[in-house]
């Protein structure tokens, strides 16, 4: 069982304050972020930061995203209960919870193995019903398409054609686009003349969407 005790909590609701200061204004968002233990998804060395607003280190070179990095991507995702949401990168398994609170039927993929069975056991545990697989993001996870949204938590440097067609119509996907040190956070929409329309809402910072390759080390 994860321990999740009134300091915890105290901390939590100081965070999403501080979310509610810097601009997140979307409820949905806020009341998720409110529940789901973050601490749970570090490893003891980082634990004590789990509440401030900060990336840090989740093994294999990875890292969880800054709490306002994750409430800025699914207040543009736009969630609504039910929705079937695929996420690209689960890396800790945060983002994905956090979705899972809000209502959304979650499947998430990870290219990193060491990554995909930690999150895999921790989110059962934390009684998270989602469906997570092992695999490439570029290619999404076909099999369970279309998506009503499509969230991407690595950078990645081209507009993912594959993932769009995993779209529904008048679906919406959000990733950080771009290459090097600093991503443009956009938002891909669909208008009712079947055009994709991007719209930018600045820059962020991501470790980069891996290789199209199939072992299992990078
Ligand atoms: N959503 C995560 C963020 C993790 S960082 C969280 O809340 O912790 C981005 C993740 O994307 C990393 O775990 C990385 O291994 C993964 N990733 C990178 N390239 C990928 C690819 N091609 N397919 C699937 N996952 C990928």
């Amino acid at each position: 069982m994860i321990e999740d005790n009134y300091r915890h909590k105290g901390l939590r609701r100081k965070l999403v304050e501080e979310l509610l200061e810097k601009g997140i204004t979307d409820t949905r968002v806020i009341d998720a972020m409110n529940k789901v233990p973050r601490h749970a998804f570090l490893t003891s060395a980082f634990v004590e930061l789990a509440y401030e607003n900060k990336a840090l280190p989740i093994g294999a070179e990875q890292t969880i995203s800054a709490p306002y990095t994750v409430a800025f991507q699914s207040q543009l995702l736009d969630v609504e209960k039910g929705m079937k949401v695929l996420e690209i990168g689960t890396g800790s398994g945060y983002q994905t919870s956090v979705l899972c609170e809000m209502g959304a039927k979650v499947y998430s993929i990870e290219r990193q193995k060491l990554l995909f069975d930690t999150s895999k056991k921790l989110l059962a545990e934390m009684g998270y019903k989602c469906h997570l697989a092992y695999g490439d993001g570029y290619k999404g996870i076909p099999v369970f398409a279309p998506y009503d949204r499509i969230i991407i938590t690595c950078a990645i440097p081209v507009v993912p054609e594959e993932l769009l067609m995993q779209m529904k119509p008048g679906g919406k996907l959000v990733m950080p686009f771009g290459e090097g040190d600093k991503q443009e956070m956009t938002l891909i929409q669909e208008d009712a003349e079947g055009n994709f329309q991007n719209t930018y809402f600045g820059e962020f910072s991501f470790v980069p969407m891996l290789e199209k390759r199939s072992n299992t080390k990078s």
